[in-house]
């Protein structure tokens, strides 16, 4: 254990032309303001070992749809924190939507661990239809077949545990097979993605515009508040007031801010 051994987040990406209404669930008369959304994977590091939680999108990806400001790709970032890419040992998917699943081959002997029901639904032909297309990449798919050929690739089905510090658990509701990790720091914290992209979700009851299963949602946002109890930390998936709430490492401001420590 070093004194940096903590839970990390790393901001790659952000997009400040986006409103309100693309982000939550109905139609309301605030749905034509601004809403900027942050883009972020999270890392747990403990001695010279890395768990990385997402892999975002890749700077061409980031290209290819525009309007995403590009700040570094989570192996550039975690550079910034003193490791390198052979450090992540693990790599946890939250789900496969485009933007958490992008720069894996940066990674390329890490063990990756998904939900079998999240790797199920986008192998099945219902990906292919147009509500979920545009959320998927499927180079980042057959990097997991890929994955999957060379031993490489956990499914996992509903809870599970990495290591003592580490558990993660199966939620739904945004995706098939979402999942949020826990990490047992002082604070606990709960990395929720895209259980809660921000607060305004969990903290209002408030769902996110996209969708798998209504009644799912609902429950992540009671499951994630479960798992951190009450003293422990939620951290969402896009709100960029998560800047403010844990401040960055000096001279980080904007890139790598912790959130906990062990
Ligand atoms: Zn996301």
């Amino acid at each position: 254990m070093t004194d940096q051994d903590g839970v990390y987040a790393l901001r790659y990406a952000y997009r400040t032309a986006s409103v309100r209404g693309e982000h939550f669930y109905g139609h309301d008369d605030r749905a034509t303001r601004p809403w900027p959304i942050d883009y972020f994977v999270w890392a747990i590091c403990r001695g010279d070992d890395v768990t990385l939680f997402d892999a975002g999108f890749s700077r061409a990806e980031a290209a290819r749809r525009g309007r995403r400001p590009y700040l570094g790709t989570p192996a550039e970032l975690l550079g910034r924190l003193g490791f390198r890419a052979e450090q992540v040992s693990t790599v946890v998917l939250s789900h496969l939507h485009y933007d958490h699943t992008g720069t894996l081959a940066d990674f390329p002997a890490a063990t990756v661990v998904l939900q079998r029901a999240e790797y199920d639904f986008w192998r099945s032909p219902l990906a292919a239809r147009g509500g979920y297309r545009h959320l998927l990449n499927a180079a980042d798919l057959a990097e997991l077949e890929r994955r999957e050929r060379r031993g490489l690739l956990r499914l996992v089905d509903g809870d599970w545990t990495l290591d003592p510090a580490v558990t993660g658990h199966l939620v739904g509701g945004h995706t098939a097979g979402l999942q949020v990790l826990r990490v047992a720091t002082t604070p606990p914290v709960v990395l929720a993605a895209d259980a809660s992209h921000f607060y305004d979700n969990i903290d209002c009851d408030h769902p996110y515009a996209v969708v798998h299963e209504l009644a799912g949602m609902y429950a992540a946002f009671d499951r994630v508040r479960a798992l951190a109890g009450e003293h422990g930390v939620v951290v969402p998936g896009h709100d960029p007031a998560v800047k403010q709430r844990h401040p960055a490492l000096p001279g980080q401001d904007g890139l790598i801010h912790p959130i906990s420590y062990f």
